[in-house]
């Protein structure tokens, strides 16, 4: 399904995820308004269209060396998240992550093992702050189970 989509880049990151070796992959069009937002590039349509094809180049180089594939925004366009994340499970049975800045489940949260919910407070801090807002949940057979205290260490 191509779609309109954009990502800006994608670097390998190790704390996005806990015990993952991530390909997170930042997409534009960002339509959320974090106060103290650390990426105000994001919220411009700028970057590539995320097609499937696009997919398959992004990850050539790292077949073998990543585990999980993780989607950092998307927030305006959620049915193409959806998709891309169907699209890695099916292809490349890797493990897949979504970063939302918003508190809204997708529709369907099994084409997820990952979600984080929530927008980026500066005064409350990320998921590495006890008081953050943010929520990490794992997805185990279609139920959602927060673990963001695993990032508390
Ligand atoms: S979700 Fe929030 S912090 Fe992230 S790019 Fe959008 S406005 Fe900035």
């Amino acid at each position: 399904m191509p779609g309109q989509m954009k990502y800006y880049n994608a670097d390998i990151v190790f704390q996005e995820v806990p015990d993952e070796i991530s390909l997170a992959v930042n997409i534009t069009n960002c339509p959320n308004d974090c106060i103290g937002c650390h990426s105000m590039y994001l919220h411009e349509d700028i970057g590539i269209v995320l097609t499937d094809n696009e997919v398959d180049r992004m990850l050539k180089p790292y077949i073998g060396s990543i585990t999980c594939f993780c989607i950092m925004g998307g927030d305006a366009c959620r049915s193409e998240v959806e998709h891309v994340a169907d699209y890695v499970k099916t292809k490349y049975r890797l493990k897949v992550a979504w970063y939302s800045g918003q508190y809204r489940m997708p529709d369907n949260i099994s084409s997820f093992d990952y979600i984080k919910l929530g927008p980026y407070v500066k005064e409350k801090g990320g998921l590495r702050s006890k008081n953050t807002n943010q929520l990490f949940f794992q997805i185990d057979n279609g139920t959602a189970i927060d673990i963001t205290h695993v990032f508390w260490k």
